[in-house]
């Protein structure tokens, strides 16, 4: 039954980072706006993430003593995306992010600081640069959100200390490694926890919001101040299409069918469709599994399905933000191995125990070289994570903390069914179902060369991106380390994604095209329901969220024009 009618300048569909920067927008330029939400949390994706964004020649950066330029901006962005984007998108991206940022910051209650030291993915590129462009979002006090702050998704657990207290991007890195003044961090993160006794009366949800709990609570409560109302538990199901243009949604909206009328325009929002076993094994590289993604369950692609019912086109639905994945028993979603593949004393093998890819490169391309190292005498989907008693004494991985903080016999049963572990390489290797001999001999061949910190078959720790996440105080080559002391560890790594990047074609204003390549009136995509501006590659630490932030805004103002 039609329960309601309701009638909004601008409707966006989702509530992730990008779908409320484009809210924010859309209201301060005057328009009425309503954001809907499927799942009975917001944030979706957003909210689990890093929530880091990639903004190149920001104003912080000659503030902070760096350099940057639009021009090399491009010509970066142009080399690794190897043509497949178009270059008026890279440049609309390349001169609105930092102007998105400073609107956020002027208006809004985002903060971000750009780091110095986070590289770009592949800094040995023309263009590309050491440091700066990739910024985190600064923490937020839930507070301030008071019950709103229930209903924001939660944070991914490896994200946490110890599974429950937040940490900033660039206090995990000190920790990582247990760098300079590590202990006093570690006790400044406890008793800012644990101290506040209010909260802790509440629940065990840290209330000093980090990473993409920060960003979604800074927008969150920005929307909160223009009484800028979020629907959840409201699905777009399909588009109204009325008089050549896009006229609304038909929801469901608790169980119940409304239909939600949009004067101007719908912006989705919706998140890609890598929750769609279907559409998986229908667009992306076989095998794939709905069940290896890190992201949260609702994105299952209801944007791109909407819109193809109106003739949109579609573009690099054949790849994702792809990122190798570990299951941990009783999550709903699976653990993204961002940091510990760089750290000296792991490889990555197929069946066969062969290595098959610098195991430090960006994650995107672990998955690419797992899909392309796959064979059926060798199969590398999954491939495994193997590292000795140092390593896991030392560093922590996936589920597991370091050994240090958590022995073996201290990790929760959930955990246990992670990882397998044996005193020898051959008996790991018989556990794991890898080929022994090829275990040990590829084991053999990597110490002598790692004892010397090189890597002359797939060169780990020669990039500067691949030494960010290295071990600083394992010289000559952070990233290397011999794997000698038993017992060994092994870890089933699957061909993961934190969500899926062919979607809708947009052009320069966010507007959705056809296949005639003309815009289909009244309808708008950002994030990860839009075809990506970064082809199949990922330039930078917030390459993903920069973008989906940068279009919201771009699609809010194209809705203003004639406001
Ligand atoms: P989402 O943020 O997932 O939002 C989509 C929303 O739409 C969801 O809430 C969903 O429930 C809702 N929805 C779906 N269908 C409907 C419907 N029919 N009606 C209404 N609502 C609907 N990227 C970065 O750039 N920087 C990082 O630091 C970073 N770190 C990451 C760390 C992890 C662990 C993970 C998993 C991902 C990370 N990513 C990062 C990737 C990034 O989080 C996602 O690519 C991005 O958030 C996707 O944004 P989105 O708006 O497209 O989707």
């Amino acid at each position: 039954a039609i329960t309601d009618n309701l009638e909004v300048d601008v409707l966006v569909v989702g509530s992730g980072a990008g779908s409320q920067a484009a809210a924010l927008r859309a209201h301060d330029n005057g328009l009425k706006v309503l954001v809907i939400e499927k799942s009975d949390r917001y944030g979706g994706t957003s909210a689990v993430s890093g929530g880091g964004i990639w903004i190149p020649d920001n104003h912080q950066i000659p503030e902070l003593g760096g350099s940057d330029s639009f021009d090399e901006a491009l010509q970066y962005v142009k080399t690794v995306t190897r043509g497949m984007v178009p270059e008026a998108r890279i440049r609309a991206y390349l001169q609105h992010a930092p102007r998105m940022l400073r609107y956020l910051e002027e208006n809004t209650r985002v903060r971000f600081k750009a780091q110095p030291q986070y590289s770009d993915y592949y800094p040995e590129e023309a263009g590309a640069k050491p440091g700066y462009r990739s910024m985190d979002p600064s923490p937020f006090d839930a507070r301030t959100l008071g019950d709103e702050f229930a209903r924001m998704r939660e944070p991914s657990p490896g994200t946490l200390m110890m599974g429950r207290m937040a940490m900033t991007m660039a206090e995990a890195r000190v920790l990582l490694c247990r760098g300079p003044g590590w202990i006093g961090l570690t006790l400044k993160i406890l008793s800012r926890y644990y101290l506040d006794i209010p909260g802790r009366l509440k629940s065990r949800r840290d209330r000093n919001l980090t990473l993409g709990n920060a960003l979604v609570g800074a927008l969150r409560r920005s929307l909160m101040d223009r009484n800028l109302p979020l629907w959840l538990e409201t699905a777009a199901q399909e588009l109204l299409f009325e008089e050549g243009r896009v006229a609304g949604v038909r929801a469901t909206r608790h169980g119940e069918t409304v239909e939600i009328r949009a004067r101007k325009g719908v912006i989705l929002g919706a998140g890609g469709f890598e929750r769609n076993q279907q559409m998986r094994e229908r667009y992306l590289p076989r095998p794939s599994r709905a069940k290896w993604t890190a992201a949260p369950p609702c994105n299952t692609g209801d944007g791109i399905r909407a819109a193809l019912e109106l003739g949109a086109a579609t573009a690099l639905m054949d790849h994702a933000w792809w990122a190798p994945t570990v299951r941990v028993e009783g999550e709903e979603k699976q653990r993204a191995l961002f940091v510990e593949r760089n750290l000296p004393g792991c490889i990555l093998v197929n069946s066969a125990g062969q290595r098959f890819v610098n195991e430090a490169a960006p994650y995107a391309d672990i998955v690419y070289a797992m899909y392309e190292a796959n064979r059926t005498d060798a199969q590398s989907v999954p491939a495994y994570l193997i590292f000795d008693a140092d390593y896991r004494h030392k560093y922590p991985c996936g589920p597991l903390l370091p050994g240090y903080a958590q022995p073996d016999r201290a990790v929760p049963a959930s955990v246990r069914k992670s990882f397998k572990c044996a005193d020898t390489l051959e008996a790991l290797a018989q556990m794991l179902g890898i080929d022994p001999a090829g275990l040990c001999a590829t084991v053999g061949r990597f110490n002598e060369h790692a004892r010397e910190g090189r890597d002359p078959d797939f060169h780990k720790g020669e990039s500067l991106f691949d030494r960010y996440y290295g071990d600083p105080t394992v010289t000559p080559n952070p990233c290397l380390a011999p794997l000698e002391k038993g017992p060994f560890y092994g870890m089933v790594v699957d061909a993961g994604d934190i969500g899926t990047k062919g979607g809708l074609v947009t052009d320069t204003r966010a507007r959705v095209l056809n296949e005639a390549g003309e815009p289909i009136p009244g309808l708008y995509a950002i994030g990860n329901s839009a075809a990506s501006m970064m082809g199949p590659t990922y330039p930078g630490a917030g390459s993903t969220i920069g973008p989906a932030m940068t279009f919201g805004v771009l699609a809010a103002d194209d809705l203003a024009v004639d406001a």
